[in-house]
């Protein structure tokens, strides 16, 4: 077999959402969106209800259906996109609740779906979703006569606790909401690390469970096993991989294994990034191909069957930085052509 391998670790899962929810005196949710950030929503989703979590998120009603086929009637499933033209029915049938963005999404739902749960996003700042304050002033009464089940808004600058942006939003968001008696949310992962003046009702964090910063302290829930598929020896002097951007300084032993930028292995990810042989680092040399990544062995003693790229030590977020991007998008890219394992 020489697919690369993709364990997820639904007792770190389940453990990062209880470490995120014993910072908090308020509900936590989970946010699953995107195949739960790429490591497969319905068992993720089961493990995050058997740690307790009663509400979920998705970004579209279709991802929803999934999360409703995993944790059974009960919890609460929010979308974030709304309620969208050709939403009705899946939010009928899988008893979804849209997170309303618009005017127009609130006359859509109340027209189409005239006793079913709904939220109400507004925007504080961050121009993305939501309704726009002076938007709200004229919807207010009619939505609220309505009964929605949360008021949401989202920070753009939580990863950075000391940004400015996070006041202004917080600020913002008490503005338009206080004083009305619906639950309030404003807080992700970012947000809920910042202290409890970012808690209101409910917090939604995604990446955190999932090991991904802002939240430092998670424990890893992924690791990354890549089939040794051929080692050769190659002379002081002969380069490797495409464009010859690495030439050998020294006789040196090269194993190349099977994952590459199509498993979201970035060709991006430059210097600085190891493959583990039994623990011990071994640099990626040359470029990284479509499906294939060179590593230079030369230290190793006895080189195993495969080797780690993501372990506890390099985490997604060291991919991330080697790759110029976030942990976000190095979950969310791993793709399909993983073996994946669940362990409890
Ligand atoms: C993705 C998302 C979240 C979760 O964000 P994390 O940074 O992954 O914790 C919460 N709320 C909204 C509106 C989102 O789009």
């Amino acid at each position: 077999m020489s697919s690369a391998r993709l364990t997820i670790d639904l007792t770190a899962l389940a453990d990062n959402w209880r470490a995120l929810d014993a910072k908090t005196g308020v509900e936590t949710a989970a946010v699953v969106k995107a195949d739960a950030y790429g490591l497969g929503v319905e068992p993720a989703a089961k493990a995050l209800a058997g740690a307790g979590a009663r509400t979920f998120f998705v970004a579209v009603a279709e991802e929803g259906a999934a999360v409703r086929r995993a944790v059974g009637p009960g919890p609460m499933i929010g979308v974030f996109s709304g309620h969208m033209q050709g939403d009705t029915e899946l939010l009928r049938d899988h008893d979804l609740v849209p997170m309303l963005n618009s005017g127009e999404q609130l006359l859509r739902h109340f027209e189409a779906l005239p006793d079913h749960r709904f939220g109400i996003q507004l925007d504080s700042g961050m121009n993305r979703l939501g309704i726009e304050p002076v938007d709200w002033i004229a919807l207010r009464d009619i939505a609220l006569g309505k009964k929605p089940v949360l008021i949401m808004s989202h920070l753009a600058c939580a990863d950075e606790p000391d940004h400015r942006m996070n006041q202004r939003q917080l600020r913002n968001f008490k503005e338009i909401t206080d004083g009305i008696q619906v639950p309030r949310s404003l807080a992700a992962t970012g947000g809920l690390l910042l202290g409890p003046e970012y808690h209101f009702d409910l917090c939604r964090p995604g990446v955190g469970l999932y090991g991904g910063l802002p939240f430092a302290e998670a424990r890893p829930v992924i690791t990354v096993d890549l089939p040794v598929i051929q080692v050769r020896d190659v002379a002081a002097g002969e380069t490797v991989g495409y464009g010859n951007t690495w030439t050998a300084r020294r006789a040196s032993r090269i194993a190349t294994v099977s994952a590459g930028y199509a498993d979201g292995l970035q060709r991006a990810i430059g210097g600085g990034i190891d493959a583990f042989a039994n623990g011990q680092p071994c640099p990626m040399v040359g470029r990284v191909s479509m499906d294939l990544i060179t590593v230079d062995v030369t230290d190793v003693q006895d080189i195993p069957d495969s080797l780690r790229i993501l372990n506890g030590h390099q985490t997604v977020d060291d991919l991330a930085e080697a790759a110029g991007t976030i942990g976000y998008e190095i979950l969310t890219s791993l793709g399909s052509r993983y073996t994946r394992d669940y362990v409890a």
